[in-house]
């Protein structure tokens, strides 16, 4: 915790004010559901365009919540950031991703694994340490742990975050941009920071075809990650047009509800087994 100036205390008074007494709800229950294990992890699908093989699976968290049911991570992360309870929330992510990938690399499926890291945990001192020590633990290779770090966290403190990512990288984890486009990326962090893919964000690319202005900008966002020898991924694909269009285009790999809905990883080898079309 860092320390508190006048001028902070009355930001955070504003704060508490802004938030909805419903958060300090949330996180004291959240507190719980980590330890009573009520989190659960559904997994979306990464496909390569050019040959719809699988070329990893994306961990997105919920919440089975006793009395409220299923719950999205929008109605609970931003409890889980505000309070510090990400850390935490982060770990057990990453514990059960990886306990979820020995899972089905037992059955034969050598999918990368890619988890949704916040700006915070990014901050935190130590945390590349931790996360090795996570993969220690698991006998996970680093190489198939992908991390996703959105372009508003590379922006905020730019430096802290930049030498997270470099010692990430060092361990052998792969680092990708999430939700590319919408925040504040400068061309240059790109250069600076070793990431090895972009994703592009879901709101230029599920109405993409009949849209030229988003296909100028998924056009450029293409060019300028293959300028950088990055690979490109579209997000929030839901139709065959979309799909033809990001194939044509060049785009190396696509996710969305036309190939699969994030689920239970278990019925991720049902697409194996049953490939769509067939
Ligand atoms: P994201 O990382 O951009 O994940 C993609 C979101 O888009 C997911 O929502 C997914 O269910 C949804 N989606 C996938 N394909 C489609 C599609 O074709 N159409 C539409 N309309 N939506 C699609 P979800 O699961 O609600 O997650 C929302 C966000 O919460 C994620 O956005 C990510 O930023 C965050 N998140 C999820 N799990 C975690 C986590 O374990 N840790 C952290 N820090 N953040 C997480
Ligand atoms: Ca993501
Ligand atoms: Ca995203
Ligand atoms: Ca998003």
């Amino acid at each position: 915790q860092g320390k508190r100036g006048a001028a902070d205390i009355v930001l955070y008074d504003r704060d508490q004010v802004a938030h909805p007494a419903h958060w300090l709800v949330v996180q004291a229950e959240l507190r719980h559901a980590l330890e009573r294990d009520e989190l659960v992890l559904h997994y979306q699908p990464k496909v390569r365009l050019a040959d719809d093989e699988i070329t990893g699976v994306e961990a997105l968290v919920r919440w089975q919540h006793p009395v409220r049911g299923l719950l999205a991570p929008a109605e609970f992360l931003p409890a889980a950031e505000q309070s510090g309870l990400i850390e935490p929330l982060t770990a057990w992510v990453l514990r059960r991703a990886l306990a979820d990938q020995a899972g089905w690399a037992a059955l034969g499926q050598r999918w990368p694994v890619a988890v949704n890291v916040s700006a915070r945990n990014l901050e935190a001192a130590g945390f590349p340490q931790a996360v090795a020590g996570l993969l220690a633990e698991h006998g996970a290779a680093p190489g198939l742990l992908l991390l996703e770090i959105t372009e508003t966290a590379l922006a905020g403190d730019a430096e802290t975050a930049a030498r997270a990512v470099l010692e990430l990288t060092a361990l052998g984890i792969g680092v990708a941009v999430d939700d590319f486009g919408i925040g504040y990326t400068s061309l240059s962090q790109l250069r600076t920071v070793p990431v090895a893919e972009i994703k592009i964000d879901r709101s230029f690319v599920t109405g993409l075809d009949g849209d030229p202005q988003n296909q100028a900008i998924v056009r450029s966002v293409i060019a300028l990650a293959h300028g950088l020898g990055l690979r490109v991924t579209a997000e929030g694909v839901e139709t065959p047009e979309v799909r033809a269009w990001l194939a044509d285009a060049g785009c190396d790999d696509a996710q969305g509800y036309l190939f699969a809905r994030p689920q239970a990883w278990p019925h991720l080898l049902d697409l194996v087994l049953h490939p769509r079309g067939s």
